[in-house]
Order: C-alpha cells, then structure tokens, then sequence
C-alpha cells in the first residue's frame, strides 16, 4: 500500500510520500535512543510537567488536528473535535495521576528496605491504525512517556499526515527532540524494527491478523507487547430493558467514527419478548442519522476511511444475506465518489453467517434473537474476539452479575462501550492482550524493579 493520503470523502489523492529508506529509520531509532537517556534521568513529577506542553498544544490547534483527521479518513468533524480534546484529556490525566500511579511499593520484610519500583524499559515501538489517528497513537504514547521511555511512531500507510503532525506536536509542545519519532514505513518493515536492540517493546492497536505477527515476532525477539486488536461486540438487551433508549445508543454506538471502532457495538442480541421492538426502533434511530459530508458540522455518518475497506465491508453484508439473514437497513454502496457506506442493519442473524462471525469494521451491524439470559450469555460468547461488551436491563446489578459470565476484557451496563483515560481499555481471546490507559496501561511497559536492603 502506497503512503498517501487519499481524501474518502472525494477519492482525490491529496499528497502521498517516498517511505523511509534503511538509513532514514536508523536516524530516528538513534535519536529517540539518544534522547530517552536523557528523559529517563528526571523524575516522574519533571516529566508530567514537560508533558503538559502537549496538551497546551492540541487544545491551541484543535481546528488544525481535526480538519487533518478528517480530511485523512473521514471522520465527521465534530467527532474529529471531540477525539483531539480527548488526547488533551489524556494528558491531563496522567499529569495529574502518573506519580500515584508510578510510586514505588513498599513490601514490609523487617529490612531496611524492601519493595518495588517502576524504571523505564527503553524506546517503545508504537504500530498505529489509522481509525483514530491522534487518539490511538497518543493514548500509547502519553504513559509509555511518562514513564521514561521514548517512542517510535508507525502508523497506518493511509494517515502520514497525522503521523508527521503528532511528531511535530511532540517538538512544539517542547519534549526533547527525537524522543518522539516518527517512521513512514509500510507494515511489513515493521518486523526488523522490533528485532532491533534499540527497540524494547511494541504496541499494537489494529488487526487481528496483524496481531498474530507482530506477537509471533516480539515473542520471538522476547520483548513484551501490547495487542489491542479487533472486536466483535455484543450488545445485549434483557427483557427488562428500556427498549428506546437502547435502540438510540446501538444506533449511536453501530456508527460512531463512521462504524471504524473495535469497541463499536457490532453484534445487536436481543431477547425474544422484545426483539421486534428493538428493531423497529434501531431502524428509525439509524434512519434518522445525517449521512454525507464529513466536514458538514452536522453530519453523524460520513464516509469510511479507504474504497477497498467499504467494498471488504459491502462483501460481508452480501454473504450475510446470502446466509440467511434479512436486511432491514442500508446494504447498498451509494453511486459516485467516495468510500461512503449507508447505516445497515442484518437481522434474524445467527452463528455461522459472515456477519455474526466476523468483525464488520464499518457500519453494518447484526441483531439476533434469544430467550431469556442464558440464551443471552451464550450467543455473546459464540466468537473468537472478546473486547467490549454492553448490557442492558432495568436491573443494573443483575446485569453487572450477567456480565461476569461474558468473556469479555470491559463490560458497560446501560450504556455501549467507551474509551476513557481514567479506567483500562483491552481485551481478552483474539482481542489481544494487555490493557492501555488508566493505572492498568502505564504499567504496561515498565521494569518493575524488585529491591531488597538490608
Ligand atoms: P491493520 O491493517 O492491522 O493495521 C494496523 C497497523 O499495522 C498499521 O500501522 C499497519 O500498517 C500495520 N501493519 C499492516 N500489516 C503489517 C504487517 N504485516 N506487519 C506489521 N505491521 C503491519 O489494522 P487497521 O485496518 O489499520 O485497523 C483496523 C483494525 O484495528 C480493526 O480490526 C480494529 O478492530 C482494530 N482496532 C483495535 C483497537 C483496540 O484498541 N483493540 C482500536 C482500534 C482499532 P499499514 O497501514 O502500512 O499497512
């Protein structure tokens, strides 16, 4: 895959790049090297006050970030608002909380000193999706900082803009230089970077195939990693459940960032007693959604991020119906330019069609039918992925107790599932492993030094 941004809404090739050459990656890896040196030598409470600059940074050119984001894959631009706050909101969190999190612990052993203590692992390697492109990349990036490392970037092939901003972002908000690089490299160069001595560990948010290699290779190269990879969701809806509201959010949480989330709600499971209800009204919910121009302030549902993932998308959906399922919504590309794809919905689905056993990364989803909560459990646990999952009852503690019994890595009640820097995100089975964000996620790639003093 070439490395260039295409504008999805328009298909015009907006600007694309030469990738790096062998020598061009040796000059980041040295310097983000040379630079982590330096930064692991101040202390937590040095660094969160230098980190802050970054924050300053995104809030001062919001408009700039999010026009980029959009204008690289498509995001509406009130979403693309939203995601360049939240970076900020990232930063002020574990500004605020990275030195609780880092303390060191004291284990009483009757010595002088016993206990642990969190030191940095080295210069982390950071493989990036293009679905949030300063969100996924900064989410990583901002504990894996704090706590002393340095970061190499490489992103998707089709965002190298947003790549080269957050690297520039990292200089102007006034971080050392080099200890935020960037690599504009296609996926398979990724693999020599992880052997590399000056890389110590890799984090990975995109897909699960992906996932596959780059474990096979860290494991092979024994450094640690983070696998944050995709997702099949189930949003599951008891008899007891206030049927409208639920029907609102599955519409919001089917299509938020144009239906390109891992933890969007993909697999729509409903009980018997209220299933024709619950369509009904996710249909008109998804009905009612503005579809179109990403860089409209109005628009909810733009265009996907790339041609070739709304035609993967669109094949999906055809051999879902052609497996048995009925669609009620959507379920034809739009003629004309661009990579846009309607809001739609596939029901009366069930294990063993396309759309119910894979991840639909785009806004399509699946509704399927069962009687009573075992029924319920089961079907949520009939797939390989097992990132997010949302409940909802007019009982809130049965469904926190239901939701024990779904393998899942997080489970939200009442609500779909959300990212926020103040609680873990990451999943279990072919949704990877490890956990970003909140406590969880700064400790992801540390030593954790054991120390004994007589
Ligand atoms: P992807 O194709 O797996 O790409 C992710 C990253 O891996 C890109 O930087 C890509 O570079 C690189 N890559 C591709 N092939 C590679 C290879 N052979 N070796 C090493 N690196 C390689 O995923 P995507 O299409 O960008 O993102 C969508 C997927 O990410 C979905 O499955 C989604 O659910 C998942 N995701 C998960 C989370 C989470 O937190 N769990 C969050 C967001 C997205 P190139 O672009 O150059 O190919």
């Amino acid at each position: 895959m070439a490395i260039a941004t295409v504008n999805p809404a328009t298909g015009e090739l907006v600007e694309s790049y030469e990738p790096y050459d062998e020598s061009r990656c040796n000059a980041v890896l040295d310097a983000a090297a040379r630079a982590q040196r330096g930064w692991a030598a101040h202390d937590v409470g040095a660094r969160a006050e230098q980190l802050q600059g970054l924050a300053k940074e995104l809030r001062a050119r919001q408009d700039e970030f999010a026009a980029l984001i959009t204008l690289e894959m498509g995001k509406p631009i009130s979403q693309a608002l939203a995601e360049v706050e939240k970076c900020a909101a990232c930063v002020d969190h574990y500004v605020e909380c990275g030195e609780v999190y880092l303390r060191p612990t004291t284990i009483d052993m009757g010595v002088r000193y016993s206990g642990v203590r969190y030191l940095p692992l080295g210069v982390v390697l950071g493989v990036m999706p293009w679905n949030y492109p300063f969100w996924q990349a900064l989410r990583f990036a901002i504990p894996t900082l704090l706590a002393g490392n340095g970061v190499v970037l490489k992103h998707a092939s089709n965002v190298p803009g947003s790549a080269l901003a957050l690297e520039q972002l990292a200089l102007a908000a006034g971080l050392p230089e080099g200890l935020f690089g960037t690599v504009l490299v296609e996926g398979g160069a990724v693999i020599p970077l992880i052997h590399d001595d000056r890389i110590s560990a890799v984090s990975l948010t995109g897909s699960e195939s992906v996932g596959r290699r780059i474990g096979a290779e860290a494991g092979a190269a024994l450094k640690p990693a983070v696998l944050e990879l995709g997702g099949s969701d189930p949003f599951i809806v008891l008899a007891d459940a206030d049927v409208a509201a639920a029907a609102q959010a599955a519409a919001t949480a089917r299509t938020l960032n144009n239906g390109q989330s891992c933890i969007a709600a993909k697999r729509f499971l409903v009980d018997g007693s209220v299933y024709a209800d619950f369509i009904d009204a996710t249909r008109a919910a998804l009905a009612g959604l503005k579809f179109g121009d990403p860089t409209d302030p109005e628009t909810q549902l733009g265009p996907m991020a790339r041609c070739d993932l709304r035609d993967e998308l669109h094949g999906q959906v055809v051999d879902t119906v052609a497996g048995g399922a009925r669609l009620v919504s959507g379920g034809a590309p739009p003629s004309g330019p661009g990579a846009f794809y309607p809001a739609t919905l596939l029901v009366d689905t069930s294990p063993g069609m396309v759309g119910f056993d894979e991840e639909l990364f785009g806004p399509a989803g699946v509704v399927a039918r069962a009687d009573g909560e075992d029924a319920l459990v089961e079907l949520a646990n009939r797939s390989r992925y097992g990132l997010g999952s949302s409940v909802w009852s007019a009982d809130p503690q049965r469904a926190l107790q239901l939701g024990e019994r779904i393998q899942s890595g997080m489970v939200f009640v009442n609500d779909f599932v959300r990212s926020d820097p103040r609680i873990p995100f990451g999943g279990v089975k072919a949704s990877g492993y490890g956990r970003e964000l909140g406590r969880h996620g700064i400790h992801e790639f540390v030593n954790a030094q054991t120390v004994y003093a007589r």
